[in-house]
């Protein structure tokens, strides 16, 4: 996508929006079954559906009327970027993986052979990068504990079972294979109480990250049941409650005009009046998603219970991979008081061929975003990639005793001593991942290899 024209780009017009309108829709979801009902779409040629319906059958694909309406702009289709976003583009499968399961499709395969197909690429797109599975999950009693991860001492996520779908979905989401209806692949909590005794037994957590999916798409009264068991004495060590939700940018009625809404803005001044910090950790990707004016109006509901709204989201090929799109995302957050705090990289999973974007590329756009927004939008960390060690950051390119190398620092670590430990690898202008890079001045291994 040529970036210089990003920020010619027309945008949901803020004057002009009908905020009555789209603040009492009701939500209304589409999916891979009901693409051909989406009107927007009817312009679009029938190869373009047909790949769609192609991509849709092993990637997830869920949409709702919010988003096609007030977020895309539909005479900037394919480009535009929430587009990219939410609907399934033909290059998001490998070549190889499109034909296999276009040439079901159309010669009209039975389901049990279609079901298998697809099965079996699912399974080659790396399902669980960073060892999800096996890794991070913590016991209680010998016993595993489903539907939390435990990874960095200070901070506990915790997978509610009834949030693990999203408004829309994101193409490129790493958390895809959740999606998809595999049982085996999983991870979601079977019960609020294992959360209470997994954190009774750890008083070194400080942190609990409420996370999916969007925990945004529960009820509040379900929300509520997990939470305001944490603000009670014996829980006095959980200091700060996050809840990572994308609904701001999906379905802002959430906060907004939903008929629970009120109660989930109780439900966040209650946390606070309880001494702890209640941060929303908002999930954007491009400024686009801040235009509508409900979209501004969530974030200020939010904000008037006094929770931070801090905002992180992944660079992604064909959606953000411009300076001047993170500098226009970061300076609006700021502006509607949103604190900028981690840029990641995307992840080694699903789609990742369609969207990744060379780690040195990556740090480019963001010094050079950086580098055109005041000290007050330059708190986003990154570019971070969430690896098996830890959250590896960027630094930069530099040369030392005539060697061009790769700064990094990991900033959030599996061993608390790893953290803010910088290190070097060797200069390499292709590699995507922290698995390409080899470690600079002839070393063997990085410090955090054994
Ligand atoms: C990012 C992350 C956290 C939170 O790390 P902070 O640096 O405190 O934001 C916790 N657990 C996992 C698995 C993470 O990836
Ligand atoms: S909102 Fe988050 S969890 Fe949901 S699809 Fe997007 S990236 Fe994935």
């Amino acid at each position: 996508m040529p970036n210089s024209n990003i920020l010619a780009i027309a945008t949901p017009d803020a004057t002009t929006f009908d905020a009555n309108n789209v603040s009492h829709q009701r939500f209304k979801v589409f999916t891979a079954k009901q693409l051909n009902q989406i009107p927007q779409l009817q312009s679009l040629s029938p190869d373009q559906r047909f790949e769609m319906q192609v991509v849709a059958s092993v990637l997830p694909f869920r949409v709702n009327q919010y988003v096609i309406d007030a977020l895309i702009n539909w005479q900037n289709v394919p480009q535009d970027p929430i587009f990219q976003l939410t609907f399934p583009q033909r290059g998001m499968l490998k070549p190889e993986h499109y034909e296999r399961v276009a040439e079901a499709l159309s010669s009209g395969a039975d389901q049990p052979t279609l079901k298998s197909i697809i099965s079996e690429i699912r399974a080659e797109l790396n399902p669980h990068p960073a060892g999800q599975l096996e890794h991070n999950i913590p016991t209680l009693n010998g016993a595993v504990v489903e539907g939390l991860q435990h990874k960095y001492r200070e901070t506990v996520l915790f997978f509610p079972s009834s949030g693990q779908v999203c408004h829309s979905y994101c193409t490129f989401c790493f958390r895809w294979a959740q999606f998809v209806g595999d049982k085996d692949l999983k991870i979601a909590a079977r019960e609020s109480n294992q959360l209470q005794d997994y954190l009774r037994e750890h008083p070194e957590v400080t942190d609990v990250l409420v996370t999916g999916g969007d925990p945004l798409v529960m009820k509040t009264r379900n929300l509520r049941a997990y939470l305001e068991p944490l603000l009670s004495a014996e829980f006095a060590h959980i200091r700060t409650i996050r809840i990572g939700s994308k609904a701001l940018t999906f379905w802002p009625q959430r906060v907004v005009t939903d008929d629970d809404a009120e109660d989930l803005l109780a439900l966040f001044r209650e946390i606070q009046a309880a001494g702890k910090h209640l941060a929303l950790m908002a999930h954007y990707n491009h400024w686009q998603e801040l235009e509508p004016e409900i979209a501004r109006m969530a974030i200020r509901r939010v904000r008037e219970t006094g929770a931070q709204i801090r905002a992180q989201g992944p660079l992604l090929a064909h959606i953000n991979d411009s300076a001047e799109v993170w500098a226009r995302l970061w300076q609006t957050q700021v502006e509607l008081g949103i604190i900028p705090y981690y840029m990641f990289v995307e992840r080694d999973t699903g789609a990742r061929h369609y969207f990744e974007v060379p780690l040195i590329k990556a740090w480019e756009i963001y010094r050079d975003a950086m580098q055109s927004v005041s000290g007050i939008a330059r708190t986003a960390r990154g570019p971070s990639m969430s690896s098996h060690p830890g959250k590896v950051e960027i630094q930069g390119v530099t040369e030392i005793h005539g060697e061009k190398v790769i700064a990094l620092r990991m900033i959030q670590g599996r061993n608390p001593d790893w953290v803010q430990r910088p290190f070097f690898a060797k200069y390499n202008a292709k590699a995507t991942w922290l698995n390409h890079l080899e470690p600079a001045f002839g070393e063997k291994s990085f410090f955090f290899d054994d």
